[in-house]
């Protein structure tokens, strides 16, 4: 909007002043938000963690009413680029960096985005896009993507005033890759951990668990319609309806990484599964190849070296979730995945795995289900990296393909589907049964 002091970047800011000496009188101690420079923010959360964090549960606990996200955009150029969002209302937030690719992430307590749609997509200075949604039940979270190294010189949240939202504003200015690291480095140990696996203390009750990873969710809508259906909802539903199906066989104790929209790291999705003691774990998705007609399903098992290079771009474009949500990837050194498939008691899980794999074809065959591939294919996905459970990757079908969304959508495909994969899980397991020495 032009003409509005706090829209345009300026070099000096009046503004961080006020807002700060109100923001102290309000709560007594210095929220985190109120902090107009990164430095300061380094120092308040690496010398008095303890304190930032009593001030943000105080805070969160004193505005129980979820603050709302109207609208969001950028300003200035590539020497300084400012962010602002428009909420309902002040809230504290935290911001920290991550590099490889370079992000600034911002966590705000519970806030309901009802952004414009499309919002995010058109870069401007040295902001390439930004990102949001929830990443961890009731934790809101924006990422932006910068196109290189940066420092925040100035963040700030606005009181609601003349009849201007709130406003949070954030400044990027352009530094060197040593000096943007240097200042990472100091953060990270500051940097909030990705929130735990979902507890769900359904005890097993001598029947095998099984684990549903509907993928994405939150923050990461996953591959994208033409017109706009998001891979985290479809899969979503599509897991939902399966649970109901495995439930009903009384076979099975089913448990789901996630049965809300919220984001769920790759590797807690794999903690998830050992911790619960999973006999079986199933990640589900849905594929997107807009450079050719491509329709059905696919299965996927894990591999060191994939299968072919449509499935070798698939896990690499999976595997970004974390990355796209606003986590750190665990940095795995090269030939993690060899490592893991080294260990003995991994190849037997590799076997089982490629045995519900084919079980899965076999069943979606007999259901008259379309496949695009009528052979398991395999590659690194990170999610499948269970040493211990047999793990398989189901892409449902592809939302590049209109006719494939339709059938995406369509509750008769979901629940022929949905009983294809139930007996190929009970085809599963009296095979175990079978196997098993007696
Ligand atoms: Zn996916």
């Amino acid at each position: 909007v032009a003409g509005n002091p706090a829209e345009q970047p300026r070099p000096t800011e009046i503004w961080v002043l006020i807002s700060w000496g109100k923001m102290r009188r309000a709560h007594g101690l210095r929220p985190v938000a109120a902090i107009p420079h990164f430095l300061g923010l380094l120092g308040l959360l690496l010398f008095g963690a303890g304190v930032a964090g009593a001030v943000l549960v105080g805070h969160a606990q004193a505005c129980k009413a979820a603050t709302i996200a109207k609208d969001a955009r950028l300003a200035g150029d590539a020497k300084r680029t400012r962010f602002i969002a428009d909420l309902s209302k002040k809230v504290d937030v935290t911001l920290f960096s991550l590099d490889d690719p370079y992000r600034l992430i911002i966590d705000l307590p519970d806030v309901s985005f009802q952004m414009p749609t499309g919002i995010g997509k058109t870069p401007r200075g040295l902001v390439t896009g930004f990102r949001y949604g929830l990443y961890a039940p009731g934790k809101s979270r924006i990422v932006l993507d910068v196109s290189g190294p940066f420092l925040v010189d100035k963040s700030f949240v606005l009181d609601a005033r003349d009849g201007q939202p709130a406003r949070l504003v954030v400044d990027l200015v352009p530094t060197s890759r040593a000096s943007f690291l240097a200042k990472r480095q100091a953060n990270a140990e500051a940097a909030p951990k990705p929130p735990p696996s979902p507890a769900d203390a359904t005890p097993p009750g001598g029947k095998p668990v099984v684990v549903l990873d509907p993928g994405h969710g939150g923050i990461d809508p996953g591959t994208t319609s033409a017109d706009g259906v998001e891979e985290k909802n479809v899969v979503l539903a599509f897991a939902k309806l399966l649970r109901k199906k495995l439930e009903a066989t009384g076979k099975f104790t089913i448990l789901m990484t996630r049965d809300t929209d919220t984001y769920i790291t790759l590797p807690d999705r794999v903690a998830f599964a050992q911790k619960h003691h999973a006999s079986l774990f199933l990640s589900i998705h849905a594929d997107s190849f807009p450079k050719s007609v491509a329709r059905g399903a696919t299965v996927f098992t894990l591999s060191e070296h994939a299968s072919d290079e449509e499935a070798k771009e698939l896990a690499t474009q999976e595997n970004l979730s974390d990355t796209l949500a606003g986590f750190q990837p665990a940095k795995a050194p090269d030939g993690a995945v060899a490592n893991i498939l080294i260990d003995l008691a991994q190849r037997e899980t590799q076997n089982r795995s490629i045995v519900f794999a084919s079980s899965i074809i076999s069943k979606l065959e007999a259901q008259e289900v379309r496949l695009h591939s009528d052979v398991p294919r395999s590659a690194g996905f990170v999610v499948l990296k269970s040493a211990d459970v047999p793990s398989v990757l189901l892409e449902l079908g592809y939302l590049s393909d209109p006719d494939d969304e339709k059938l995406l959508l369509s509750q008769s495909w979901r629940e022929n589907t949905a009983d294809a994969v139930t007996r190929a899980v009970e085809g599963y397991f009296q095979k175990r049964v079978a196997a098993r020495p007696f």
